[in-house]
């Protein structure tokens, strides 16, 4: 199924076997033709694309671009598969291209990275293992693929007769791009802003080796980033597209503030591990789902720690949080 988002401009909308549901693809008919996100390597996701391409007049050999929004299986999984059947080029971000080229072996070092966090979290460890377990199933959902061309902050990319400016919003990936035409006001948002859910910025390490980024206090800086254009709509890459990019974007911030609010009040005179948080504010998830319960919880825990409102004491492998006291 497509759908016009613009004249030359469609989504097409692929169903995933993740818990997010379905993603939505772009397809820019004029020259080059151009694919942004492919879906992950699924066979119903690759039925849906090759379907709404057909719709649209083309088959894959007439793609000659494919654009990744940000280094998520859902997103890019079936471009290796795409780029031998037609040749096309693809462009990113550079952050993502360490990513895209080398899927198998960042996995491996994904794995480690994630183990390291669920120790210092607090983790027990059968749950670690577990969502080690869960991890091994999405390894099929993507293949390598080399990156031809990286985009970055401020590049101008032409797709459907229009000139797209590049805005890099890291958060809920570190590599994630946006695009907008300042003469539409349409903005492309992918995982940037979503609709029905809130986007989960998701603990990953630094591309260059450096501190642990902190995701979610990038992703909230960069929700009033997304703000200040002014977009007459977003169009997203799960669910529909949003109207009132403001109104979305305050209802986004006014949840953040009161989940701070909840932990530090769950906090309260104690030390605890984010897993000690995690597990009463969510409930006792299993395998992924607890990893990313987790990982929300780390980002308002960098949120609160940067903001002054709490700090960190280590013991031994295990990290604690507890308010900071004022003087
Ligand atoms: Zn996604």
């Amino acid at each position: 199924m497509s759908i016009e988002v613009l004249p030359n401009l469609y989504q097409i909308v692929v169903p995933t076997p993740f818990a997010v549901g379905p993603v939505n693809c772009y397809v820019a008919l004029s020259d080059p033709v151009t694919l942004i996100d492919t879906g992950p390597r699924h066979p119903d996701s690759r039925a849906a694309l090759h379907a709404g391409l057909s719709e649209l007049g083309l088959t894959v050999r007439d793609v000659r671009r494919i654009i990744i929004t940000h280094a998520h299986a859902d997103h890019y999984g079936l471009t290796a598969e795409l780029v031998r059947g037609c040749g096309a080029e693809v462009w990113t971000h550079h952050h993502n291209r360490v990513m895209l080229e080398n899927y198998e072996s960042i996995r491996v070092q994904r794995n480690d990275f994630y183990m390291q966090i669920m120790t210092e979290s607090g983790v027990p460890a059968d749950e670690r293992q577990r969502v080690a377990d869960s991890r091994r199933v999405g390894e099929r959902f993507a293949e390598s693929v080399p990156v031809t061309r990286t985009l970055d902050e401020g590049d101008r990319v032409e797709l459907a007769d229009r000139v797209w400016r590049v805005y890099h919003m890291p958060g809920h990936a570190g590599g994630l791009i946006t695009f907008f035409d300042s003469e539409s006001r349409v903005l492309l948002s992918n995982d940037h802003l979503l609709r029905e859910i809130s986007s989960n910025p998701i603990v990953e390490p630094d591309p260059d080796g450096g501190p642990r980024p902190h995701r979610l206090v990038q992703y909230i800086q960069h929700l009033q980033h997304a703000v200040d254009l002014k977009p007459s709509i977003a169009w997203t890459s799960h669910g529909g597209p949003v109207h009132d990019v403001e109104k979305l974007v305050r209802q986004r911030l006014h949840f953040h503030e009161r989940r701070a609010e909840k932990i530090l009040l769950m906090i309260g005179d104690e030390e605890r591990s984010a897993f000690q948080i995690a597990e009463p504010l969510f409930g006792r998830l299993k395998g992924i789902d607890s990893f990313l319960a987790l990982s929300e919880t780390i980002g308002h825990l960098d949120w609160l720690e940067e903001q002054g409102r709490v700090e960190i004491i280590r013991r031994a492998d295990v990290i604690y949080w507890r308010k900071k006291k004022t003087d």
